[in-house]
């Protein structure tokens, strides 16, 4: 039996959890709108906490996944955080994506008090998230990720050691930032073809056999853009924080990257455009409003 705590139920943290509320877990989960933890707990094994600090203690395995590093640092050493509470010897398993100099710092934190910190941000999207089929990207001791394996395989399929502590974020906000080029490259590109007479079902029927295709292309467009579904799974807020880490980190390694630079610009005057709850796809939209057209 492997006690574990899960900080943070949102999109994608919920259905992680979902696989720690079997055995041969003990799941506890918080979250900062308690009734979505009391929803949680309604229809899985777990028991809610009232605050970050009692859902820790007698962990062995705490995971966060919360927007950014930011609101992890909060629950980490904020009011009711969980830095007291924690076990010694027990492993912060940070899935959210975050920063990599901020992961350092809790790591060093975490060691003074006797306790392990590691970095695993996921990609997988929410049906990734469902079916336990997450790609993990690991930061931090490989005795540690060893021992937090059976909690990562839970959610995880492919469970990657990146480096130290940092890395796994680094590879994540690197990850994000493509996915950004490929949303609003492809959207620049089916408006234009579409102001040329072109559908968009057809140019990306061809695109798919060719060498432009990627993942918006082969799934994201066809499933959420011309069926104008958009649905919500992946907030376009925290896709313009992940490229944003992207660009910080190649600017202070002192890889020029003007083309991320540029992809990250348009994604944050998207964010503004779109507000704070628009999915990553809708940027998708203010393409088309730009050019003039729709996709479809
Ligand atoms: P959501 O916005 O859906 O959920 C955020 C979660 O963090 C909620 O539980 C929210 O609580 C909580 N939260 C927000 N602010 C605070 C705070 N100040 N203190 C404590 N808790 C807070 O995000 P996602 O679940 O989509 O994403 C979580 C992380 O996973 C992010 O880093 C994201 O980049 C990453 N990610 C997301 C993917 C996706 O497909 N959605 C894919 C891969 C990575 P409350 O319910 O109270 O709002």
């Amino acid at each position: 039996m492997k006690r574990v705590a899960f900080l943070g139920l949102g999109a994608i943290g919920a259905p992680m959890a979902e696989h720690l509320a079997l055995p041969p877990f003990e799941l506890t989960v918080w979250n900062r709108t308690r009734a979505k933890a009391d929803k949680f707990a309604a229809s899985h094994s777990a028991s809610v906490a009232a605050t970050p600090a009692e859902a820790v203690r007698g962990a062995e395995i705490v995971v966060t996944c919360l927007p950014s590093s930011r609101e992890v640092g909060e629950v980490l050493q904020g009011p009711g955080g969980i830095l007291e509470a924690l076990e010694a010897g027990a492993i912060l398993i940070d899935c959210t994506s975050g920063d990599p100099a901020a992961s350092r710092e809790f790591a060093a934190t975490l060691e003074s008090r006797g306790a392990f910190f590691m970095d695993a941000p996921v990609s997988g999207g929410v049906v990734g998230a469902k079916a336990g089929t997450l790609t993990v990207m690991c930061g931090g001791q490989p005795a540690v990720v060893e021992r937090a394996r059976p909690v990562l395989e839970a959610f995880g399929k492919r469970i990657v050691l990146c480096g130290p502590v940092g890395s796994g974020h680094a590879v994540k906000a690197v990850s994000n930032a493509l996915l950004a080029v490929h949303v609003w490259s492809t959207a620049e590109a089916l408006a234009a073809l579409k102001r040329m007479g072109v559908s968009a079902a057809i140019a990306l029927d061809v695109i798919n056999a060719s060498a432009g295709r990627s993942n918006a292309s082969q799934n994201l467009f066809p499933e959420r853009v011309l069926t104008r579904a958009f649905p919500r799974t992946f907030r376009l807020a925290l896709l313009d924080k992940d490229i944003g880490i992207a660009t910080k980190l190649a600017a202070e390694a002192g890889a020029p990257v003007p083309l991320l630079d540029l992809a990250a610009r348009l994604i944050h005057e998207a964010r503004i455009e779109l507000g704070e709850e628009a999915d990553h796809v809708e940027a998708a939209k203010v393409v088309e409003a730009r050019a003039g057209t729709i996709i479809e």
